[in-house]
């Protein structure tokens, strides 16, 4: 079986793309010029999918700054110390060499979407016949008064992108002082990666527990309770970390002051702690909303399902944390990555004159270190309903770890090598 036919009948088992194509439409895909804005979880897997889809006919260019992908999923162990971020850096060279993707090292400052063109910070401008835009997050500092100041001054940060802040909250939390406090606020939900604060509470617990026993970990939710995997979490506080970790919840952070390190609440007391690692509230990366494209309250994107195009910006698609969610849908990088592929076949087959899939499927599954070796998970299987236009979690589907295991640990390894390797190699 040649490349060409596997690919097709890949694409086929998928269920991603139905009909036949049309020589004058095949030649539409050959001459668009496709620009995916971002490297991360959504966009490195758009331009793969979006080569292998077309037979590699397709022209794909990732706009991206950084020059290495660097994964958030698994940099909670950084911080816990059990690992390092070069295990969780992967080259772009496999899109560039392997997959004959054109990677520009720059970032999009607008997009305009009547032009077809996008503009950079370098000043160039690039024309575009289709955009999948996967920015991933913006942090909303102002929704914490002082808190950019502080974080401009090193005094808190936040390592919700990873990279060299999250090597920093390690050192902080190494350089605590003997029976420290280290606090961790959550803003109100929606926010990228629902169970991620409460695993890093565990992770540095984790830290502490071998290197600053009489140090305490706080964690200040914004929300009425845990808002993933909960139960879970709960067990393993009172089991592993009694006196250790402290849950507070409707604890929803407005200011800090850097000088006496103090976090204050709309409704509950002041807190005082050593380490601060204050997570605001969240929306899509600032280019989105920046060129218009966050037009949910302002601070995410509002989607047709089908094929992830925005309903402010026709022939921009996006994906991954970006987007306004589908009930119970979560923001993670495994999300990011399906959507990627559904939005890439939807591409692929509008191009090709192709009716594009009418019935996605997407998946989730969403590892939690507890320790540098345990882990539980949570598992979800969302289907479009064509109705209803959005969704929803099939009944049944999914699951939920039982208890934390060391074989979770492997297994949960085995996912993100798999995931770095489907979106970069
Ligand atoms: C601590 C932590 C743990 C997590 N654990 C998990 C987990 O176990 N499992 C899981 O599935 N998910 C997890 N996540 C969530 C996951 O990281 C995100 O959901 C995922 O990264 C979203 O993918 P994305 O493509 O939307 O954004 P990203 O992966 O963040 O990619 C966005 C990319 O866009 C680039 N970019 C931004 N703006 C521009 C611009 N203007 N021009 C060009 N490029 C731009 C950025 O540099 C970045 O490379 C975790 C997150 C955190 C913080």
């Amino acid at each position: 079986m040649n490349r060409r036919h596997f690919m097709g009948q890949s694409a086929a088992a998928l269920g991603l793309l139905t009909g036949l194509s049309g020589p004058a439409r095949a030649a539409n895909l050959q001459k668009a010029e496709i620009l995916v804005i971002g490297g991360g979880y959504g966009g490195a897997t758009a331009a793969k999918y979006l080569r292998l889809f077309s037979n590699n006919t397709a022209r794909v260019t990732i706009i991206e700054p950084n020059p290495e992908f660097i994964s958030c999923p698994m940099s909670n162990l950084v911080i816990g110390g059990s690992r390092k971020l070069s295990e969780l850096t992967v080259s772009y060279d496999g899109l560039s060499k392997r997959h004959g993707i054109k990677i520009v090292k720059d970032s999009v400052i607008n997009i305009d979407a009547a032009k077809q063109t996008v503009q950079l910070a370098s000043g160039k401008t690039m024309r575009f016949d289709k955009v999948v835009l996967s920015p991933g997050i913006g942090l909303m500092m102002d929704s914490v008064q002082g808190l950019a100041q502080a974080n401009q001054a090193g005094v808190t940060l936040q390592a919700w992108k990873a990279g060299p802040e999250t090597v920093a909250l390690h050192n902080q939390i190494a350089a605590m002082r003997e029976g420290g406090v280290y606090a961790i606020t959550i803003p109100e939900a929606p926010y990228r990666c629902p169970p991620g604060p409460y695993e890093r509470a565990c992770q540095v617990a984790s830290y502490l527990k071998a290197n600053n026993p009489k140090g305490k970990v706080l964690i200040l939710d914004a929300n009425q309770d845990v808002t993933s995997k909960g139960g879970l979490f709960k067990k393993v506080w009172a089991e592993q970390y009694a006196g250790m970790i402290e849950y507070r919840p409707k604890h929803n952070a407005v200011a800090v002051d850097a000088k006496t390190k103090t976090i204050k609440f709309d409704v509950q007391d002041d807190v005082k702690a050593d380490v601060l690692n204050i997570l605001p509230a969240m929306r899509a990366g600032d280019v989105a909303v920046k060129s218009g494209i966050a037009n949910s309250n302002g601070r995410w994107a509002n989607v047709n399902y089908i094929n992830f195009e925005s309903t402010a910006a026709k022939n921009v698609h996006v994906i991954g944390d970006a987007i306004q969610v589908a009930p119970l849908m979560p923001k993670s990088g495994h999300m990011a990555n399906q959507h990627a592929k559904v939005t890439a076949a939807a591409i692929v087959a509008e191009l090709s004159g192709w009716e594009v899939n009418p019935a996605p499927v997407l998946t989730n599954t969403c590892y939690s270190f507890v320790n540098a070796r345990e882990v539980v998970h949570v598992a979800s299987v969302h289907q479009y309903n064509a109705a209803e236009k959005t969704f929803r979690t099939v009944p049944g589907s999914g699951g939920l770890s039982s208890e934390p295991t060391s074989l979770e640990g492997v297994y949960a390894w085995g996912w993100a090598r798999n995931i770095w390797a489907d979106s970069l190699a």
